[in-house]
């Protein structure tokens, strides 16, 4: 199976994609993650993003494509993946489209998680993270306190720079300007486009993924 899962931050993307990647037992890639990780681990990579995540920006194309260039062609991604935050231009849309070709998958299913903005700054100023785990929680549903509820860590849970509401409110125009056309792009290839309401109880969204997923019949 070979999902991408589009849509604003904030809309639970990564939510979904944690619950689907041990559903069906392949990885979640996200990119979001990936440059979190070379940020706390100080790599050249982390070096170049962290100025440009905190101001809510896109990294450039070039970094990007490669990255999950190398991801999608290793070994764990073999039997299938699910993409959480790529593409994230038209550009990067296209370089994807090449690399799925290049590797002939042709079975790409785009879950596209709708939901409004002032929602959205609701839910990302209310999230919080476990730096240990990654586990993600929100202030609005999880009772929260110093203790990891999943890990166990002690003070271990923090709120990302990028999900302030000066920054998130940037990460939205982001949104609007260069993502919200790679909509249109994948509906000019008639991609295999599937509208999910971002509204709701997690489970419910879940499972309104697995019938939706059922229905076009998706292995
Ligand atoms: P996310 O966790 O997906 O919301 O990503 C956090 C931040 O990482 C974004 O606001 C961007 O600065 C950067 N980022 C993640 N994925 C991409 C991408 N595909 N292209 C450019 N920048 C990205």
């Amino acid at each position: 199976m070979h999902l991408i899962l589009f849509g604003p931050p904030g809309a639970g993307k990564g939510t979904q994609a944690k619950i689907l990647s041990e559903k069906f037992n392949i990885p979640h890639i996200s990119t979001g993650d990936m440059l979190r990780e070379a940020v706390a681990n100080q790599t050249e990579l982390g070096k170049k993003a962290k100025a440009i995540m905190e101001a809510g920006q896109l990294v450039p194309d070039d970094i990007m494509i490669g990255i999950v260039r190398e991801t999608l062609k290793s070994n764990k991604c073999k039997n299938g993946f699910i993409l959480d935050g790529f593409p994230r231009t038209v550009e990067q849309a296209k370089a994807l489209d090449d690399l799925f070709q290049e590797m002939n998958i042709n079975d790409v299913v785009i879950l596209d998680f709708n939901l409004d903005e002032e929602e959205i700054i609701k839910r990302v100023t209310n999230r919080r993270q476990c730096r240990n785990c990654g586990s993600l929680f929100n202030l609005l549903y999880d009772k929260i306190d110093n203790v990891c509820p999943v890990c166990g860590s002690i003070g271990t849970i923090y709120q990302r720079d990028d999900d302030k509401e000066e920054v998130i409110r940037k990460r939205i125009s982001v949104y609007k300007q260069a993502t919200l056309p790679v909509k249109n792009y994948y509906k000019s290839q008639n991609a295999c486009f599937i509208s999910i309401d971002g509204y709701g109880e997690i489970d419910q969204i879940t499972n309104t993924i697995l019938e939706k997923l059922e229905k076009i019949k998706v292995h």
